[in-house]
């Protein structure tokens, strides 16, 4: 037998399977009501849309969308990314824009221009898992930042980390992933602040910022960084992530990196070496469908639905959990984070909650360290009848153990 082990890259010691992937398998059992995914609502994709555009383009761009494409990506959906998001003032244009195989992919990419191995990080904490997993390899020095209800906690701690001239720091400011949290306005303008005066580059990645079901939309960062400096470019510390997963499908695989330009070419020559380019017929087939304003008021209709889940599940834990249970209520996004007593340990809690016929993910894989007793729940990819059944059993379960642990 051959010995793998003794041929495999230093560097895979530090990847590891997503847990979520594992738990998703596990959840996909039908008589299961998951809250444990992030995925979105099936039934809403515009599946008549992307049926129409779809013989649109086998009858007027059959050819081009079966051949190469540049590495950059589509030059027509570039300009309508550049220009959704020049809306709020910054002028981007093409040349900021790289079309990528999912935000994902963005953040595989930025690792790999912008990390050398066993540099600083600065994260929020909770964090993004697949941030975990894409930027592990380099073995980074992780710097974790706590947060509150109104985002990462913008203090000294801060301000004493950022003395420490971090490579990077990576930050979700909208409905983030794994708490739907939203940093604070206050917070954002203090943050882009410091991160000048300290000269620290950020990733601000962007996945749910139009999913927002109540509060008022707030600026980015890379907004109220150019403003700060003056600039109507993008061309200071803020590499954005953006993607069509969450408002269009995640299946065509399509995202974007909005970048100073120097950025966007060293990316480009990092995509070069990972797959070449973002599918052209994906690309063609997101522009066909999104054009013409039709995203917009698709939209429209994912927020109506989402925010009626999400108020489901908020009625519903009131109702149904202990009262030592915490929670965040997100503004936005896809997700909340339930904090319980800490001699719960939330992976025995989903080996009992699978029993119950209801699934969540473990709060762990989102932390550097510490998290057992939190836990993860979704909202997007329920009905709301599903949402209050899977949310009573949960609720059972959890005064079941809070209780078995007093007497
Ligand atoms: N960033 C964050 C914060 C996410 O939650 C996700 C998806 N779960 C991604 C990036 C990647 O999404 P995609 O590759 O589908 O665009």
């Amino acid at each position: 037998m051959v010995n793998w082990n003794d041929k495999l890259a230093g560097r895979t010691t530090f990847m590891r399977r997503s847990a979520i992937r594992e738990i998703l398998k596990l959840t996909q059992r039908p008589d299961i009501i998951s809250f444990a995914g992030g995925l979105p609502a099936p039934e809403l994709f515009p599946v008549e849309r992307i049926e129409a555009a779809t013989q649109e383009i086998w009858r007027r761009r059959s050819s081009e969308s079966l051949q190469y494409n540049t590495t950059e990506g589509l030059t027509e959906l570039r300009d309508w990314i550049a220009a959704r998001l020049s809306r709020g003032g910054v002028n981007i244009t093409r040349d900021n824009i790289l079309i990528v195989s999912g935000s994902q992919q963005a953040i595989d990419l930025v690792g790999r221009v912008l990390l050398d191995d066993g540099d600083h990080l600065v994260l929020e904490s909770p964090t993004y898992v697949g941030m975990l997993t894409a930027w592990r390899s380099y073995q980074p020095r992780f710097s974790v930042i706590p947060t509150d209800a109104d985002g990462l906690i913008v203090d000294e701690y801060l301000e004493t980390v950022l003395r420490q001239k971090p490579k990077l720091a990576y930050l979700m400011p909208n409905f983030q992933n794994p708490q739907g949290t939203t940093l604070s306005y206050e917070r954002r303008v203090e943050l882009v602040k410091l991160l000048a005066e300290y000269d620290v580059a950020v990733m601000e990645d962007n996945p749910y910022g139009e999913l927002r079901y109540s509060g008022d939309a707030l600026p980015a960062l890379y907004e109220l960084e150019a403003q700060q400096r003056g600039s109507t470019k993008l061309d200071g510390l803020v590499v954005y992530a953006g993607t069509f997963s969450k408002i269009l499908t995640p299946g065509l695989r399509v995202g974007w990196v909005a970048a100073p330009e120097e950025v966007i070419e060293k990316l480009v020559q990092a995509k070069q070496g990972a797959d070449l380019q973002t599918s052209t017929l994906s690309q063609i087939l997101t522009y066909e469908v999104c054009k013409d304003g039709f995203i917009d008021g698709h939209i429209e209709q994912l927020r109506a639905v989402y925010r009626e889940r999400r108020d489901v599940m908020l009625a519903a834990m009131e109702r149904y959990f202990p009262e030592e249970a915490r929670w965040s209520r997100p503004e936005g996004g896809l997700f909340l984070m339930v904090t319980v007593p800490e001699h719960i340990d939330s992976g025995e809690l989903l080996k009992d909650a699978i029993e119950h016929k209801v699934a969540f993910v473990p709060g762990t894989d989102f932390y550097i360290t510490g998290g057992q007793n939190t836990f993860r729940l979704n909202y997007s990819n329920a009905q709301p009848d599903m949402i209050e059944e899977g949310i009573h059993r949960l609720g059972t379960l959890l005064k079941e153990v809070t209780v078995r642990q007093v007497v």
